[in-house]
């Protein structure tokens, strides 16, 4: 926490002169904080209120503000590359009022059991060929207690990905602490678990889990030392406020998420969603602009829907500081954008793609990892 304060201060310090002068005739709650986020780092001690002030701020106030956030806090023009693919689909018990996946709805998804290793294996080569810098597997599961068997392959496919240089993510469900740790033993980088919307909204989205139930999972991973992936989906038919209160519990958590994924309902034929209209991009740029001036560190994924935004659009999604997007031909069941047109708008943009970075105790871990398998190179060749 020190070091980023120290750093955004010194930034500060270098460019004091241009940031009043940006901000001389705007007094928006998003100029304020911005500023403040700037000068003081991140904080976790938000109201309400304050949140709501920011993301009520005027449009373009909001996505300047934040644009301005995230250069203080992030290159500008790297973004995080991430492809997730499904690897246990369909079948699901939970009753997620937007998911093809829950045996609940009529979507005609086919289940799938868990892929073999070689599958995913080669999935996650190939994602890396294309430039992806880290793996996501996602499992349709409630949890994955009394799921043993497959739980070890897991942690197999994680440890294999993992030594190939790329950062490993899983989304499984719920986690027991145990998990978490044996996880990050695996080499897990980050565990995505969405809290979808806020407390207030949230049981006429989901009914089979509890929100603090997916608060404890987030508890067990951040305890473990992997990286919290946590954010939600606009377009459930919430209400602003309800956006404002995910955003809320998201930045007063003890330490903001690494990543937030903002995610616009793609409505599947068969949920009880099936009639929501689309999400518009004006809402959007305003859930990832608050995103980014409340979290400045972290790393906001502009999720699904993406694939329905043009390049003109997304572009404004990444000016209001997204910085990460998922690539890849599929979103778990639903369409994701084109690998050539992702490259396309890379090009156009003067984006360029984020390298994959580890913590110091996970270097460490994969130099021991190296280390033990030259040894054992070398005494068997002896
Ligand atoms: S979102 Fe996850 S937990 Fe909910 S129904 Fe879909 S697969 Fe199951």
């Amino acid at each position: 926490m020190l070091s980023i304060r120290s750093t955004f201060r010194s930034q500060l310090r270098l460019s004091s002169v241009t940031l009043s002068s940006l901000c001389y005739s705007s007094s928006s709650a998003a100029a304020i904080q911005a500023e403040k986020t700037i000068k003081d780092g991140p904080r976790n001690d938000w109201t309400r209120q304050e949140i709501k002030e920011v993301y009520d701020s005027p449009l373009l106030d909001l996505l300047f503000h934040g644009a301005q956030v995230h250069r203080y806090a992030h290159n500008f023009r790297e973004v995080q590359q991430c492809t997730l693919l499904s690897i246990k689909t369909g079948g699901c018990s939970e009753d997620c009022s937007y998911c093809p996946q829950s045996s609940r709805y009529n979507t005609g998804l086919k289940a799938q059991r868990l892929m073999t290793k070689e599958t995913v294996i080669e999935a996650a080569k190939r994602a890396k060929e294309a430039g992806s810098t880290r793996f996501c597997m996602g499992a349709a599961w409630r949890d994955t207690i009394g799921r043993k068997t497959n739980f070890n392959q897991i942690l197999d496919y994680v440890k294999e990905i993992r030594g190939m240089g790329m950062e490993v993510c899983c989304t499984l469900g719920m986690l027991e602490k145990q998990q978490a740790a044996e996880l990050k033993k695996a080499g897990l980088t980050a565990y995505n678990h969405n809290l979808d919307t806020s407390r207030e909204y949230y049981p006429n989205i989901i009914t089979t889990r509890s929100y603090d139930e997916r608060l404890e999972t987030l508890e067990h991973v951040r305890e473990a030392g992997i990286s919290v992936c946590s954010g939600g989906i606009i377009g459930l038919g919430e209400a602003e406020e309800d956006r404002v209160g995910l955003l809320h519990t998201l930045a007063t958590l003890p330490t903001h998420p690494e990543s937030v994924p903002i995610n616009a309902l793609v409505a599947v034929k068969g949920t009880p969603l099936q009639e929501q209209k689309p999400v518009e991009i004006w809402e959007m740029i305003r859930m990832i602009g608050s995103a980014r001036i409340v979290m400045p560190k972290a790393m906001v994924r502009l999720s699904a829907g993406r694939v329905s935004f043009s390049m003109a659009e997304q572009a404004l999604c990444f000016l209001a500081g997204a910085n990460s997007i998922f690539t890849g031909e599929k979103l778990l069941t639903t369409p994701n954008n084109d690998y050539d047109a992702d490259q396309l708008m890379f090009k156009v943009l003067g984006l360029i793609p984020k390298a994959p970075s580890f913590s110091a105790d996970e270097e460490k871990a994969c130099a021991c990892e190296a280390e033990r398998c030259q040894e054992a190179v070398s005494s068997s060749s002896g």
